[in-house]
């Protein structure tokens, strides 16, 4: 491989600890191992590292903020990996069409900032919003905690630019409302993983800002009980978020944060309710609901926010979840079911692991308003790490067949990647993988993009 070459045109790098840096994402189950780490400044960049990429058959790997949580952005057989890094500048923003258009690199959170002072709203809103670029949250259709009111991050693309794996720029669909012209190609590219070709450039739909929301935080006893609340506030008030999670998961945020518990008593389970409203208070319509709650039996205890800063300290309660359980390496699958299935669903689910796994340490967190839930497993005590990832995955056979009798995803909104390719077979026919494979031959020939990510081979 011909790396001195590539140092004509591009910044690279061969430094051991950038190996490790940009080598792999969050997911951490795969070491990194790439060949060079490089920084495109520009589209034309981009293009001769895909050039080069063909003639010396090199993989490449796009590498976006590497939050990613299915090991889609890791390079562990020598891999070229392309960091957008460099290209993060907010080109230019349009006010009638309420439009932004951006570089990949782009961080999520800049460009919340960035709307924001222009009067408008971005609402693809995740824990990683600090880290993650915009690229990535294309590549990934990432989801997060406005989903139920906003949808996925495919809503608000309007246009995208993208390098295919075969070296061509293709300009998709341009921002126009209405295109009745073909195939949708910018979908395609949509939560693509990497495989079809780099995004260069997007134009990204803003909103306008919701004009105020109460938060509100109430225990369960039954995961059962969630989706008694969650279609009884749904059916009276514009609800803008709806999150799970476990008293486990609590229990690890407090360890870890200075946070205060949201009401004295515990519940098995907690679930944050974020509701839009006109400006001004609000707790005549809530406080009824919330009482219809109670009475019903489906909630034992709950807290309305009474401020911004209490709202915000509700919901840290919940977005510090992922980060809080990081540092023990959780084994983490992210599943999704229709919400009517919810209850059956995770009592299942529940019931097996007690029985086949009791010593299984189970925080069960997500973003249950959209079907979505994390199970993320604790390592036991004395328990052997190898030991631990085998009975992992023998759990995992479990749990994607409850999920597959529901007609669910094995990946609600991390991806496949490495992780879960191997379960692909579990949401999508045979029929549909094969047809996933020709459309990466179309992008990428000589499937250079992003190799055995998704699914193996073509
Ligand atoms: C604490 C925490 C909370 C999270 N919460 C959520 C959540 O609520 N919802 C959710 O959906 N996800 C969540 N995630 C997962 C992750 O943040 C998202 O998948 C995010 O969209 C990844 O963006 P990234 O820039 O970090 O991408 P990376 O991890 O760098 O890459 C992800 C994929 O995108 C590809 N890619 C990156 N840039 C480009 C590009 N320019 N062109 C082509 N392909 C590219 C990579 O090859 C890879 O396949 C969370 C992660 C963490 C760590």
């Amino acid at each position: 491989m011909n790396i001195d070459r590539l140092k004509e045109f591009v910044s690279v790098s061969t430094d051991a600890q950038d190996f490790q840096k940009y080598g792999k994402d969050w997911s951490m189950n795969f070491s990194a191992d790439p060949s060079a780490i490089v920084f495109p400044e520009n589209q034309a960049d981009v293009v001769k590292i895909v050039e080069w990429a063909n003639e010396t058959k090199t993989a490449l790997v796009p590498s976006g903020g590497r939050t990613g949580l299915s090991s889609a952005a890791t390079a562990s057989n020598k891999e070229v990996v392309v960091s957008f890094e460099k290209m993060n500048k907010i080109i230019a923003f349009d006010e009638t069409d309420q439009m932004v258009r951006v570089e990949p690199g782009v961080i999520t959170e800049d460009l919340h900032k960035f709307v924001e002072e222009k009067g408008y709203f971005f609402p693809i809103d995740l824990a990683a919003k600090g880290s993650c670029h915009i690229g990535g949250n294309v590549a990934t259709n990432a989801g997060g905690l406005r989903v139920l009111r906003y949808g996925m991050m495919r809503n608000w693309v309007s246009g995208l630019t993208v390098v295919t794996g075969a070296g061509q720029v293709l300009h998709l669909n341009k921002s126009l409302v209405k295109n009745a012209t073909g195939f949708d190609l910018k979908n395609l590219f949509v939560g693509s993983e990497g495989t079809l070709g780099f995004i260069t450039e997007v134009e990204l739909k803003v909103a306008r800002p919701p004009e105020e929301t109460t938060v509100l935080v109430l225990g369960l006893e039954k995961m059962g009980h969630v989706i008694d609340v969650y279609r009884h506030f749904k059916n009276n008030t514009e609800l803008s978020a709806c999150e799970v999670f476990s008293e486990f998961a609590l229990q690890k945020v407090t360890e870890m944060h200075d946070l205060q518990r949201p009401f004295e008593s515990e519940a098995p389970f907690y679930l944050l309710l974020e509701v839009e409203h006109p400006t001004g208070d609000y707790s005549e319509v809530l406080a009824p609901l919330f009482e219809h709650c109670f009475e019903k039996g489906w909630i034992h205890d709950g807290v309305i926010s009474q401020s911004p800063q209490q709202a915000q300290n509700l919901w840290n309660l919940r977005e510090f979840v992922s980060e809080s359980l990081s540092p023990m390496s959780p084994y983490r699958n992210d599943v999704s079911v229709r919400t009517p299935n919810i209850p059956a669903f995770t009592e299942e689910i529940e019931q097996a692991y007690r029985k086949e796994y009791p010593d299984f340490g189970v925080a069960w967190f997500g973003h249950i308003g959209d079907g979505n839930l994390h199970i993320d497993i604790l390592k036991p005590e004395g328990m052997d790490k190898a030991e631990f990832i085998k009975k992992c995955k023998a759990s995992d056979q479990t749990l994607f067949s409850v999920v597959a009798k529901y007609d669910g995803s094995i990946s609600a909104e991390h991806g496949v990647g490495l992780l879960k390719k191997d379960y692909l077979h579990y949401s999508r026919s045979a029929a549909e993988i094969e047809i996933m494979k020709g459309i990466k031959k179309v992008f990428d020939p000589k499937g250079i993009l992003n190799p055995g990510k998704i699914f193996s081979a073509p």
